[in-house]
């Protein structure tokens, strides 16, 4: 069997690791005789399996105890309504930086008055400064998508409001890649599908104070407070999807945690950057101030070779570089589970097909 470097933005790559675990276990988890898919999520066995799950996603994101953690279905896109849903009010600020955060603020205006506050500029390549952003002080919350899966943009660091306006965050694809301050945030929720774990589940981590404000006419299933009383289950929860992530939360903890993961990410992205900016072949049009270190969008200089490049690439192994069809080209995911060595062999694939073709 050979796995190859799967360059996917999501599902993505998980550890190997993890995959072996989930093919042990999965016939009989630790001597229960069934597969975590066939147990009741009311039973013991499971209700331990989400309990360490949600204590070490705690730990490893150092979570004050003054903010409450649930897993929930619906993805992150769920969260696009559940957000103005459980934070009703007047308007909200969005801050919308590509494609993601356009859906979000697009959503929320079916439930209040959605401002873009500030937008990076049309292709989506920067981050505009927070002394430019139009922020109204009545605003319910102020919403971010830290880092743009699409368009590579990613916030270099935890804004810091500086009001009493809770701060919101989608933090989808950039969620584990480094250490966050959570308490400048009131509510941060991820799609577990990059950094975390499989599809169908969403991890919403909400302070306190935020909890109990839903409007009527919530969905149940969105709303915090309710699924935070039913420990997220107030229906069947996604107790595979779940358990895959308690998993990659132990491998995190175990591999070092969230300073050693952000260090390698850091070296991951930078040595793909610096061969893409040495090269004429190759271009990122991110403001380099603004580059994620998660997802790595690049152009070649002749698009017709586009074709090609995808093809040889996914014969040597490095598989879904094929870039987002709103902006082209190609785009490397490059998220925890990403080993250097793909890395590696992205930039030797790279410098030899130009070789070949400039
Ligand atoms: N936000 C971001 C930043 C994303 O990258 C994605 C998925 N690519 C979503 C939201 C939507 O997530 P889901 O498909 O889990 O609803």
């Amino acid at each position: 069997m050979a796995r190859v470097f799967n360059f996917s933005a999501g599902p993505a790559t998980l550890p190997e690791s993890v995959l072996a675990q989930v093919r042990d276990d999965m016939l009989d988890w630790q001597g229960s005789g069934m597969s975590v898919m066939e147990m009741s999520h009311r039973g013991p066995e499971f209700v331990s399996i989400a309990e360490q799950a949600t204590q070490d996603l705690r730990t490893l994101l150092a979570v004050p105890d003054n903010y409450r953690i649930l897993f929930l279905q619906g993805g992150a896109t769920a969260q696009f309504a559940g957000v103005p849903l459980n934070l009703p009010g007047d308007r909200a600020d969005y801050i919308v930086t590509g494609n993601w955060g356009k859906k979000a603020h697009k959503e929320a205006g079916k439930y209040l008055d959605a401002r873009v506050a500030a937008t990076g500029d049309d292709g989506f390549t920067s981050i505009p400064a927070q002394s430019d952003w139009d922020l109204d002080a009545a605003s319910r919350y102020v919403h971010i998508t830290p880092n743009e899966t699409i368009q590579g943009v990613e916030f270099p660091n935890d804004p810091d409001l500086g009001s009493d306006v809770p701060l919101v965050a989608d933090m989808s694809s950039n969620f584990l890649s480094r250490p966050v301050d959570v308490s400048r945030y009131g509510v941060i929720y991820a799609g577990a599908q990059k950094n975390a774990g499989p599809a169908g589940i969403c991890m919403v981590i909400v302070r306190d104070d935020l909890l109990g404000h839903a409007a009527p006419a919530t969905p149940m299933v969105l709303d915090w407070q309710a699924q935070l009383e039913a420990d997220s289950m107030l229906n069947t929860p996604s107790c595979f999807a779940w358990y895959v992530c308690g998993l990659v939360f132990r491998w995190l903890l175990d591999n070092g945690g969230l300073e050693t993961m952000a260090a390698t990410n850091a070296r991951k992205a930078s040595r793909l950057y610096d061969f893409i900016d040495q090269s004429d072949f190759y271009r990122n049009p991110v403001d380099p101030a603004a580059r994620s270190r998660m997802n790595v969008p690049f152009l070649l200089a002749d698009d017709g070779l586009d074709k090609t490049f995808l093809s040889e690439a996914g014969e040597a192994g490095l598989s879904s570089l094929k870039g987002h069809r709103s902006v082209g080209g190609m785009r490397a995911s490059i998220y925890n589970a990403m080993p250097e060595a793909g890395v590696e062999a992205l930039i030797d694939f790279m410098r030899d097909f130009e070789q070949r073709n400039g």
